[in-house]
């Protein structure tokens, strides 16, 4: 009886296994067709300057566009597209699209801003990662001052003399480099000493309760004063209401994105966002200069 229930429970987490291991190779194979037929889009969010309460510029944000399924989030393939390695063809798109979409703001007159493309794991250890950036920007012409990328700290804990080397050639391109959800690696401080960086942006999960949490609160008051003391500069993500971006402005944070302030929007209503910023801040400024 022991060897019967011993073979049934070999069968169902056999089965179970087949459905995870199918689940992920339609996956893959959609995600395939999905490059093949470019469904992905990028979605853009401002992220605001303290002091004037300008926008500074966008992060780049992918979506996949399904047509049955509608938007799917990058959390349901972006891990996949990792361990494939689709997550290789899907950044170069991503990086293209993003500068050429920079470039086009700017051809319509909204000024300079800078754009933020996340970087995965697989994309920033191969070879010919800065040669490929240099690349895109000489062929969308953006500027390389214009783009900012966005790392995690796991990407740097790797192989940390690579990686400081890496990063200190893109900085002397003058391209900048942000640390993406600060606070939720498990590395040590130490190599904030070390790394070539311009900008931490502090996890959104520490900024929900900022306000009512006073554990929250130590650690966003500690990450900014460090981030100061560091000359780096600081961002706070999923910044939601205005209760948080008071509570953040008083302890002196420089930068801000979340809801509160805009969603990521496709490249249109974004120019429709810009559009609508420019009239409200011109009249604005007629107020402020007494114009009859
Ligand atoms: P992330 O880089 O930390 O991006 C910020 C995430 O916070 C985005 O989620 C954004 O939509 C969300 N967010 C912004 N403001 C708020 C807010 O006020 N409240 C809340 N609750 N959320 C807010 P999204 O777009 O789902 O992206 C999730 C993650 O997927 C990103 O986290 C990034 O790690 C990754 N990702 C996104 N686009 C790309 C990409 O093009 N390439 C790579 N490699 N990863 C990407
Ligand atoms: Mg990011
Ligand atoms: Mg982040
Ligand atoms: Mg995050």
């Amino acid at each position: 009886q022991a060897k019967r229930q011993g073979r049934n429970t070999y069968q169902w987490y056999t089965e179970g296994l087949n459905k995870r291991v199918s689940g992920r190779v339609m996956l893959r194979n959609a995600l395939q067709h999905a490059i093949d037929q470019q469904q992905f889009e990028l979605h853009y969010q401002p992220q605001v300057h303290d002091a004037t309460g300008r926008i500074i510029g966008f992060e780049a944000l992918i979506r996949w566009h399904h047509p049955e399924r509608g938007y799917i989030l990058p959390a349901e393939f972006i891990g996949l597209a990792e361990d494939t390695g689709q997550i290789i063809p899907i950044s170069e798109w991503v990086l293209r699209t993003a500068c050429h979409d920079n470039v086009r703001l700017n051809a319509l007159g909204f000024g300079e801003y800078v754009m933020a493309v996340n970087v995965s794991p697989m994309q920033f250890h191969r070879a010919n990662f800065v040669p490929g950036i240099l690349e895109t920007l000489e062929k969308t012409g953006l500027a390389a001052p214009l783009l900012e990328l966005e790392l995690t700290e796991n990407i740097l804990m790797e192989s940390t003399t690579k990686a400081i080397d890496i990063l200190q050639t893109l900085r002397r391109l003058g391209i900048s480099i942000a640390l993406d959800d600060f606070g939720t690696g498990f590395s040590s401080l130490s190599y904030l000493k070390y790394l070539p960086i311009d900008k931490i942006k502090i996890d959104r999960s520490f900024i929900r309760e900022v306000i009512s949490d006073h554990r929250d609160a130590a650690i966003v008051q500690g990450i900014i004063s460090m981030a100061s003391q560091l000359q780096l500069k600081v961002l706070a993500e999923g910044v939601e209401t205005q209760a948080h971006y008071a509570y953040l402005s008083k302890k002196m944070c420089d930068l801000y994105q979340g809801f509160y302030f805009a969603r990521p929007m496709p490249i249109n209503d974004l120019i429709t966002f810009l559009h609508e910023n420019q009239a409200a801040s011109q009249l604005q400024q007629n107020d402020e200069h007494g114009s009859a």
